[in-house]
C-alpha cells in the first residue's frame, strides 16, 4: 500500500461531493441497465470519471470549495424536507393563518373555536375560526 500512500500524496482525496458522485454513478449505472438504448449506460461514467478526478485533483483549494458549494446545497435540500414534513405533520394539530395586515404566517391550535389572535410582529388583532 505504500505506492498508493506515495500516489495520493499532495492529492484531494476523497470527500463528501466524491461520495455523492460515486452514489449518484452507481444509480445510473443500475438505472441505464434497464434502458434499451445503445452506449447511454456510459453516461453513468461521467459522475464516476468526475469524481476520480476530484479524488486524484493536486489543486485542494478548488477541489474543498466545490465541496463546501455541494455541503450547502445538500443542507438546503435536507433541511426544506424537513420542514415540508414538519409542516404536514403541524396541519393535524394547528391551523395555519396569516396577519392581515402584515401577512405574518401564524400557527394556531386546531378546534378552538373562534380565537382572538394578536399578530406577534405588528400587534395587528383579528379573530379566526380555528
Ligand atoms: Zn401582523
Amino acid at each position: 500500500m505504500n505506492w498508493l500512500r506515495n500516489f495520493m500524496a499532495g492529492r484531494y482525496g476523497p470527500d463528501h461531493l466524491t461520495l455523492a458522485l460515486l452514489v449518484v454513478s452507481f444509480i445510473l449505472s443500475f438505472v441505464l441497465f434497464w434502458v434499451p438504448v445503445p452506449f447511454l449506460g456510459l453516461l453513468s461514467y461521467i459522475p464516476l470519471g468526475f469524481a476520480l478526478f476530484r479524488m486524484l485533483s493536486r489543486n485542494i483549494l478548488k477541489r474543498g470549495e466545490e465541496n463546501i458549494k455541494f455541503l450547502k446545497v445538500w443542507n438546503t435540500i435536507c433541511g426544506w424536507f424537513r420542514k415540508t414534513k414538519q409542516h404536514h405533520a403541524d396541519r393535524k394539530i394547528y391551523h395555519f393563518t396569516a396577519c392581515p395586515s402584515c401577512k405574518q404566517k401564524i400557527r394556531l391550535p386546531k378546534g378552538r373555536g373562534k380565537l382572538r389572535v394578536t399578530c406577534p410582529k405588528c400587534g395587528h388583532q383579528f379573530e379566526r375560526k380555528t
